[in-house]
């Protein structure tokens, strides 16, 4: 299958579903990942095209430790709003990578890039066949599937599918270590809401792999939600 992980911002992947798509790659399928923005507003200090310069060469640094090619849509950080030209930009994104199936944000989460991405991947997924809707890439006869990943520590979000990521836990740890302007980025601006004390944005994405691992009998794990839709038509699992 081609797999599309498609986040908000850059880093926004690696911690949701890093171990999973090392999963992915581990049993041959192809992995895309993309960010709808460049994240441009990640840094107190440098000026916001040099930040979204080097995040997006994390993400794609962090990517190649799996093999999979990273994709930037480029919209700006925070400022991402849904349009006919944001609508067309997802559609060509799914079909260039010909996504059997797409891992996405929750429809509900913290950030409302976020939830417009979910909103826009679910809205397009029907329309990926539709030749009369031009993109530069070509159609493919399929609807992909979509799976949901968790929000920052899982709140509000109880997983029906869970991706034993035990034997991909350093993958992760070192996908979401490329992403080294955010850690201190996110220790100044979040210092109050990460709370307890974390000494580094990610270790809270161990504390949350550990948490569903327990939950399904494994010591790592990553959780999702199937999209209403997709979970109807697909008897079939289409997670590692
Ligand atoms: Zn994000």
């Amino acid at each position: 299958m081609n797999i599309l992980a498609i986040g908000a911002h850059p880093d926004d992947i690696e911690e949701s579903c890093g171990g999973t798509l090392a999963k992915y790659v581990k049993q041959g399928h192809k992995v895309f990942t993309a960010t709808a923005t460049n994240g441009n507003i990640g840094s107190a200090t440098l000026p916001m095209d040099e930040i979204a310069r080097i995040r997006k060469e994390e993400a794609r640094r962090a990517a190649a430790i799996i093999g999979a090619e990273y994709i930037c849509l480029d919209y700006d950080d925070e400022m991402f709003f849904e349009d006919k030209a944001a609508r067309i930009n997802f559609i060509n994104l799914v079909r260039y990578c010909k996504a059997d199936v797409i891992l996405t944000h929750s429809p509900h989460d913290y950030n409302p890039d976020h939830e417009l991405t979910s909103k826009i991947i679910n809205d397009i997924a029907v329309m990926i066949p539709i030749a009369k809707i031009e993109t530069k890439a070509k159609p493919y006869d399929k609807i992909p599937i979509i799976a949901y990943f968790e929000p920052v520590h899982g709140l509000g979000f109880i997983p029906t599918e869970y991706v034993d990521i035990t034997e991909e836990i350093e993958i992760k740890k070192a996908m979401c270590a490329e992403h080294k302007s955010q850690i201190a980025w996110m220790q100044d601006n979040y210092k109050d809401a990460l709370g307890n004390g974390d000494k580094n944005f990610f270790d809270g994405m161990i504390t949350m792999a550990k948490f569903r691992g327990m939950q399904c009998g494994v010591d790592y794990a990553e959780g999702f939600r199937m999209a209403n839709d997709a979970f109807r038509v697909v008897p079939r699992r289409i997670l590692p």
